[in-house]
């Protein structure tokens, strides 16, 4: 049951030592409302949604819920303006033409959209983010944008070597102590995530079960 994977998951994060506070997001992407309902039922309130137009079905169809919705999937420019209308955290910010278009299509009653950098922390040619070079620069231009607050880093790292990924990841997090969020750890690597400062932990399969 959902609510018993929750717990599950909990223990394994309470588990970790860590000074850090560490907010679990549960990753709903192909789950139903009602699986998300579930979740919400046991106490949840983060989630995560990757692709926009089934996380805007579940975000109305769960409007009276207090929830907060985090998109962590990859950014096409089509999607920018809903996603900057619906949601309340962007994880995935990979290209400047992204948060440039998030920044004006923020709408004004909604408060600044929180945001991190995807950082390709692993130099895949193939994988999307930053590199950890382009990072000083990005910030800066980042910091000009009046409606997004940038609060820190994510990454997706290739699970062989996730240890060292992650190890280079806190080695960026201290480098910028104003940008104090770390996105990062799955369902088989969170523990690994934590040690090495992770804030926020985004797990699917071992809240929802396997996705087909
Ligand atoms: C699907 C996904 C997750 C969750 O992965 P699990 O292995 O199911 O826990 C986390 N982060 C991102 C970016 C994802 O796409």
């Amino acid at each position: 049951m959902i609510k018993d994977n929750l717990a599950r998951v909990q223990a394994r994060i309470n588990k970790v030592n860590h000074t850090q506070t560490v907010t679990l997001i549960a990753v709903s992407k192909t789950k139903s409302a009602s699986d998300i309902q579930q979740a919400i039922d046991a106490g949840q309130r983060h989630f995560g949604e990757n692709y926009l137009q089934e996380a805007l079905d579940k975000i109305q169809t769960l409007k009276n819920s207090k929830v907060c919705w985090h998109f962590i999937g990859p950014i096409q420019s089509n999607k920018t303006k809903q996603i900057a209308q619906n949601f309340d955290w962007v994880h995935s910010i990979d290209r400047l033409k992204i948060a440039k278009r998030l920044n004006e299509q923020r709408p004004d009653n909604r408060g600044k959209l929180n945001v991190l950098l995807q950082i390709n922390i692993d130099n895949e040619p193939t994988k999307s983010g930053f590199f950890p070079e382009e990072i000083d620069e990005v910030i800066m231009q980042i910091k000009s944008l009046s409606k997004l607050s940038l609060k820190g880093f994510m990454c997706i790292p290739n699970p062989d070597n996730s240890r060292i990924s992650f190890t280079k990841m806190a080695e960026i997090g201290e480098r910028y102590p104003n940008l104090d969020m770390l996105s990062m750890g799955m369902s088989h690597d969170l523990e690994l995530a934590i040690q090495n400062g992770a804030t926020f932990v985004r797990i699917g399969t071992d809240i929802f079960g396997k996705r087909d």
